[in-house]
């Protein structure tokens, strides 16, 4: 599986800081020295490990995360945060021509995975998104380079373009365009030639073709188990010829994943797509985020941090924490937080987005019913301003007003206010207990 040591390690990593209520400097410290280690284990270079680290640290130790009422988390979602944009943030597209045919040319070192990746490009061009692309066999010295192509093209039931091997390869791609034209193909992927080595023959031959095609798109391939080899080979490319996209394959076999994360920062240029197998369905476009989230073990944690983020008013939430202290909880508090939780979706909704949810045996067996939040409400709306604040005053005669008044019965009134009671009580012994105990430490 790919990155999967790195995983691994993060994990155990974040892990240790995920529930703190608190996170000082030196937590920090100790957790970035740690994920620091498990980068370079994973092969990430060694340049984009020290700027990721130091990133994340800035973000860590600053307002952001302190504030909040969750540090702990929020710094996890400063790493996941920081590891997209190290690999290239928003998923990068493969271009479009504004007229048709897109001229794709494929570059890359013989053995990358070029031929391979011509063919399940082309098919998931046809698959995905309806396009009727046309593979040319433009590599005209590795001697089965042309015949792998012509067996791909056969297996697919997609059309190659082949002149054999003693026509140049910048006639061959010129000749492939105008039957593309011809036959109203949308997409030309050229598979070009590659080398052992980048050398200036390749490059030459490459630059002409680039030359005469005016491709939207060169997409340089390289093997994610070569690591810091392939970091290199893409910086060679880019440089002498100018790339636009990358497809890092192999990584269905790569467990450490340093290329992966490295080649955008190192090149400027995106990982497009990611090989995940030899088959010709095993190509996926690459989307950072997601492959963030999959090193750091997160599943859908992050969106449901992200709501809480977005319907949680930390302002709010600090007053009621203050209240808390204080034993000053209204039942217009209750309404409050009723409200946020409402914000964020159906309970059921949100209870599949915790990790692991689906594993817990008793989980299954809770039905989480919407229509209670509803009554619940009802019932405090009908409390007068003062009943509110004063739960006290809620003798017998008030509670006989307040259920005709929601249209809930007597008993349901006298189950919510009995519930706030001692809901205000457990909070009295919890900060009770925490009295005494460093500003910042009473956890919700
Ligand atoms: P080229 O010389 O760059 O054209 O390389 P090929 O397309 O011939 O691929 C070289 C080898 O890598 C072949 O055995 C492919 O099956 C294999 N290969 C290519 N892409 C992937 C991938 O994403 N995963 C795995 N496991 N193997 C791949």
């Amino acid at each position: 599986m790919a990155f999967e040591g790195l995983a691994e390690r993060l994990q155990g990593t974040l892990k240790k800081i995920r529930g703190k209520g608190k996170v000082s400097e030196q937590d920090v410290k100790e957790m970035m020295r740690e994920v620091r280690l498990a980068l370079l284990e994973a092969d990430v270079n060694f340049k984009v490990v020290k700027k990721f680290v130091a990133d994340v640290k800035e973000r860590a130790v600053g307002q952001e995360v302190m504030d909040s009422l969750t540090p702990g988390q929020q710094v996890i979602k400063v790493v996941n945060e920081e590891l997209t944009k190290l690999m290239g943030g928003e998923q990068s597209k493969i271009a479009t021509a504004n007229k048709p045919p897109t001229v794709v040319m494929m570059v890359g070192l013989q053995g990358a995975g070029k031929t391979t990746t011509t063919g399940k490009l082309a098919h998931h061009l046809r698959k995905k998104h309806n396009r009727k692309p046309l593979m040319v066999a433009a590599d005209i010295y590795r001697p089965a380079a042309i015949k792998q192509l012509e067996t791909l093209g056969k297996q697919l039931d997609m059309p190659v373009f082949s002149l054999g091997d003693q026509v140049s390869p910048v006639e061959i791609a010129k000749q492939a365009i105008e039957k593309a034209k011809e036959e109203h193909h949308d997409y030309v992927l050229i598979d070009t030639a590659g080398r052992l080595h980048v050398d200036e023959n390749l490059m030459s031959e490459l630059d002409e073709i680039k030359e005469v095609t005016k491709p939207d798109e060169i997409l340089l391939v390289i093997d994610a188990m070569t690591g810091q080899d392939a970091v290199n080979v893409a910086e060679n490319f880019n440089e002498r010829l100018g790339i636009t996209g990358v497809v890092m394959t192999k990584l269905d076999g790569d467990t450490r994943g340093g290329a992966a994360i490295s080649v955008k920062a190192v090149t400027g240029m995106p990982i497009k797509f990611a090989g995940m197998g030899e088959k010709t369905d095993a190509l996926e476009p690459f989307h950072p985020e997601r492959m963030a989230s999959r090193i750091l073990g997160m599943g859908d944690v992050l969106s449901l941090i992200e709501k809480a983020q977005t319907n949680v008013d930390e302002a709010k939430a600090k007053e009621l924490e203050r209240k808390m202290r204080n034993n000053d909880l209204t039942f217009d508090d209750f309404l409050d937080q009723l409200a946020q939780v409402k914000e964020m979706g159906p309970l059921d909704e949100l209870l599949q987005m915790m990790p692991g949810a689906g594993k817990m045996k008793g989980l299954k067996n809770i039905q989480v019913d919407d229509k209670q939040i509803v009554h619940i409400e009802a019932i405090v709306k009908s409390m007068t301003k003062a009943e509110r604040e004063e739960p006290a005053l809620l003798n017998a005669s008030r509670r006989r007003r307040i259920a005709k008044g929601s249209g809930r019965s007597i008993q349901e009134v006298n189950r919510l206010i009995k519930q706030f009671d001692e809901m205000k009580k457990m909070m009295k012994q919890m900060t009770g207990m925490t009295k005494g105990k460093k500003k910042g430490g009473f956890k919700m």
